[in-house]
Formats: C-alpha cells, sequence, structure tokens
C-alpha cells in the first residue's frame, strides 16, 4: 500500500548514509520514527530488528506473516518478534512491498546459486557479522543473527507458491518508513549483492533517517 509520510527531512534528528556494502547499526527509541530512503532506486536493505531491553527478542518473519495473514510487507504492517509483541509499524512506504522471505545474501549462497567463484564475493551476513563484532556493547551474538527484512526487495510468490527474485520495483526517492513501539537495535546491510536483479546488478548507497 503506497502511503506518504508528512515528515519533512528538515526536522530529522538524525541522517546518514549507508554506502552498499557497508552496515548500519543504532538504537532506535520507542515512539521515533525510522526511514529508509533508496537513494538511486533498487537497492536492498537486509534488515535485523531486536529488543534493546534483551536482544533474545527480535523480529520473527513468521509472526509477522501469521498475525497480518500477509507475506509482503507494506504500510500498515506491524513487525513482529519471536514474543508475539509488536516491535514496529510500517507507517509510510512510497515502494509499496517488501520481502521478509527471501533470506539474506551469503557467501555461502553465492556459491551454491552463481558460481564457485562467487564465495569471495561480499555479503550482507558478512556485513553484519563485521557489525556484532565491531559493537559488542549490544549483546549481539552470532547466534542472534536470524530470519530477516529486505527492504526494497522484490520476490513475489507464484501462483504455485514458488519463490521468484525479479527486478525492482523501488526507484531513485523511494522510501519506507517505521515507527518504534518499544526501544529497538537496528541492523542493516546495505545489500553489496551482484549477482541477482534484486539492486539491478549495481548495488547503491540508502540514507538513514529518524525522527523523535
Ligand atoms: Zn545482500
Amino acid at each position: 500500500m503506497i502511503k506518504q509520510s508528512h515528515l519533512s527531512p528538515d526536522n530529522a534528528v538524525f541522517t546518514e548514509q549507508v554506502l552498499a556494502g557497508d552496515y548500519w547499526i543504532k538504537e532506535v527509541k520507542a515512539g521515533q520514527t525510522l526511514r529508509i530512503l533508496d537513494l538511486e532506486g533498487n537497492q536492498a536493505a537486509d534488515t535485523l530488528f531486536y529488543s534493546a531491553a534483551d536482544p533474545v527478542e527480535r523480529y520473527s518473519a513468521i509472526d509477522t506473516i501469521r498475525e497480518q495473514a500477509n507475506a509482503y510487507l507494506t504500510a500498515g504492517t506491524k513487525l513482529m518478534s519471536n514474543f508475539g509483541n509488536t516491535m514496529l509499524e510500517i507507517t509510510a512506504d512510497t515502494c509499496g512491498r517488501h520481502d521478509t522471505l527471501g533470506g539474506a545474501c551469503a557467501t555461502e549462497s553465492n556459491q551454491i546459486r552463481y558460481a564457485l567463484e562467487k564465495k569471495c564475493m561480499h555479503a550482507c551476513r558478512d556485513s553484519w557479522m563485521l557489525a556484532i563484532a565491531e559493537n559488542e556493547q549490544y549483546g549481539i551474538s552470532k547466534r542472534d543473527i536470524t530470519h530477516n527484512i529486505n527492504f526494497f526487495m522484490n520476490v513475489p510468490i507464484t501462483a504455485e507458491g514458488g519463490l521468484s527474485f525479479e527486478d525492482g520495483i523501488s526507484e531513485a526517492g523511494k522510501y519506507v518508513e517505521m515507527k518504534a513501539m518499544m526501544d529497538v537495535i537496528v541492523l542493516i546491510s546495505n545489500c553489496p549483492q551482484l549477482n541477482n536483479p534484486c539492486n539491478a546488478y549495481n548495488p547503491t548507497p540508502v540514507e538513514i533517517l529518524i525522527w523523535d
């Protein structure tokens, strides 16, 4: 569902660009709104959420899909935790669809999906591992790296129930915005993937904005 935001970038309390291949990790407080802006279009932002109070509570794709009875994420979707609590709610979305089924790219899956020599290519899982290693204060370990959201990624379900990775439907300037319902740690890998069409084979920066 396309829904414009009423928030102005001029009033944001935080703005930062994240280059493709980089990670971004930060605590977002309950009541704050987080926007991910697709600056150049067709990018994928692979994202995980944790409760700041206890990272054992984290984003759960299966609880989110079941509770909203829909496999796609868009404005109005409540992002649920593995404890059944609403972590964030998507409050604006000019892209219209985000994936939570496809999973994140990893060197192992690149190797299996594409070619043996793709194993050395940079992948989202590596960016997450680097993020938690360089930011031990959040208390997130390797075992907490679980299923994620791919903002802006287009993974439609076929009539037969299959998954297909398709060309992105996002464009330059499209964004998704969500309001935190609890204090959350946000961990984003701005995807460096060069082997599938999720980012048009051209990884580009995204911008993160936060409002109080
Ligand atoms: Zn990726």
